[in-house]
């Protein structure tokens, strides 16, 4: 069997940041992603707010990578991961038994999608989950945000600094936003909120032109150049399901201010936790303090 220090599961900004703090600690570390390394970021265009960094997301991913890499920190791509045992601290990759003796989850979270014809086809072409990376991109544009819950309401006010135009869909008759957040859309006098109203139909040619909907019964054509769609997230936790108080009731690992889950020498990090703000400058001083915290407990 194959040892580490630690393990990461997730190679996205958290990940990738968590090993950094442990190789410069001397830990032997070995990241492990069923995906490409960058995590989320590979979703986004831009990023524009994270601090002495504004423009291309791929840049960052490659700047992260390479910053570890160079600290001989191992990272496995693409990997299968077939089993992880929390308690034990074994994890089977590519058919491969590998122990540790911390492991910190990074395995981050997904945009609960619409599942509606040409959500997938567009996503990047004029459908996005963060207001906050492509708004920029919409610039006297119009815009469709989807969704009733506190991020819908803010991220359509914050889409209102760029776009012309906010249309607001949410498929009840009242938000289920604070009230605080209500009166902000209220006010603002660029959004127009449709009430009853469901996506049917993203289409368009090399980018989104239209939102088809069903509004009270009628179909129809929306004509925009943005969907936004905020109908919650979905962490990656499937695999942790079994873990008694590990997660919390939306699925997100429960932790405490020093990042430590229920499991001894477990860590979660970033977007996979139950947190306030999922960003990546709050994933990676996530990353930071699990790492930290890594080194305290193999000194
Ligand atoms: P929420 O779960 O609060 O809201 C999701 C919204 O999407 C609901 O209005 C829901 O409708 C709607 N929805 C769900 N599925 C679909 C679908 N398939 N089609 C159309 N609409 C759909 O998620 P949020 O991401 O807004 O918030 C998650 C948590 O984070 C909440 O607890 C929220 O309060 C919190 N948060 C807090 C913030 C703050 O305090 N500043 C900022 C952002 C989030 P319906 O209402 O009919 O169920």
């Amino acid at each position: 069997m194959k040892n580490y220090d630690v393990i990461i599961l997730g190679a996205g900004p958290a990940g990738l940041t968590a090993g950094l703090y442990t190789a410069r600690n001397n830990l032997k570390t070995l990241i492990v992603d069923t995906n490409s390394v960058g995590g989320k970021l590979n979703s986004y265009i831009s990023i524009e707010n994270f601090p002495s960094h504004s423009g291309s997301s791929e840049d960052l991913v490659s700047k992260m990578t390479k910053q570890v890499e160079d600290l001989g920190v191992e990272i496995e791509e693409f990997a299968e991961v077939t089993d992880v045992d929390l308690y034990n601290k074994v994890v089977e990759v590519n058919g491969n038994s590998i122990n540790s003796n911390s492991i910190i989850v990074a395995t981050g979270s997904q945009p609960r999608k619409l599942g509606i014809e040409g959500e997938e086809e567009f996503s990047s072409k004029g459908v996005s989950y963060c207001a906050t990376c492509d708004g920029p991109m919409f610039k006297d544009k119009t815009v469709a945000v989807i969704g009733g819950g506190n991020s819908a309401l803010e991220e359509a006010c914050f889409l209102t600094k760029f776009a012309r135009k906010v249309y607001l869909l949410h498929r009840r008759d009242e938000f289920r936003a604070d009230q605080i957040v209500q009166d902000e859309v209220r006010k603002n006098i660029n959004i127009e909120v449709l009430f009853n109203t469901v996506p049917v139909r993203i289409e368009g040619d090399d980018k989104v032109r239209r939102l088809i909907v069903n509004q009270n019964d009628i179909t129809r054509a929306m004509f925009v150049d943005g969907v936004f769609p905020f109908i919650g997230i979905v962490p990656n936790t499937e695999m942790f399901k079994d873990y008694k108080g590990f997660l919390d009731g939306a699925g997100f690992i429960r932790t405490n201010s020093f990042l430590e889950t229920s499991v001894p020498n477990v860590y979660a990090v970033g977007d996979v936790r139950n947190t306030a703000l999922r960003q990546v400058i709050t994933a990676t001083a996530d990353g930071a303090l699990a790492g930290y915290m890594c080194a305290l407990e193999n000194k």
